[in-house]
């Protein structure tokens, strides 16, 4: 009798576990699949990487170690040493407004900037960058005149304007970019 119950226990077992372990792997591939774009970030208060589900961002993601908000409903805040992990592993359209604080016309799109960055969240990564708070960057991307304003799709310059915007040139832009994708 003691047999006849253990056997099968002993049989069902190991089935058991390696469909367990199909069925996590599955659900990971489908996740993989179904999910999602993805922007990876620097938590701006204990500067801790964190990988953001887009389709998420409305419901206020934290720092996974802080667990302070990842504020995505408006410009995200670039730096030297952010900008190009953040470019880079953004699988989402990324569109950065290159500023400085004196520049008047720069002043004149912050508004539409704001805005876009409101509008299109989930969509695209709005960022900024302070140019003279980032000169190797704005070196690098040969910025010669204030505010210009690049969109990269994969880590790549896809777009580029100099002057100011108004917002529905800035969503174009944006959608530009999402289309050739
Ligand atoms: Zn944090």
């Amino acid at each position: 009798m003691g047999e006849v119950l253990t056997s099968p226990t002993m049989i069902v077992s190991p089935n058991f576990r390696t469909e367990i372990v199909i069925a996590r792997q599955l659900r990971r591939v489908l996740e993989l699949r179904m999910n999602n774009e993805h922007v990876t970030l620097r938590c701006q208060f204990c500067l801790t990487w964190n990988r953001v589900d887009a389709s998420r961002i409305d419901d206020r993601p934290k720092c996974g170690k802080c667990e302070r908000p990842m504020l995505l409903d408006r410009p995200w805040k670039l730096e030297e040493d952010t900008f190009a992990r953040t470019i880079a592993e953004s699988e989402l359209p990324v569109l950065v407004d290159f500023y400085a604080d004196w520049c008047g016309p720069c002043r004149t799109m912050a508004p539409a900037i704001d805005e876009l960055a409101r509008k299109q969240r989930g969509k695209a990564l709005v960022a900024k960058l302070n140019t003279d708070l980032a000169p190797q960057t704005s070196e690098r991307f040969q910025i010669r005149g204030i505010p210009t304003v690049i969109v990269f799709r994969g880590g790549a310059e896809v777009s580029r304007v100099s002057g100011a915007m108004p917002l529905p040139a800035l969503e174009k832009l944006v959608d530009n970019a999402s289309v050739s994708a």
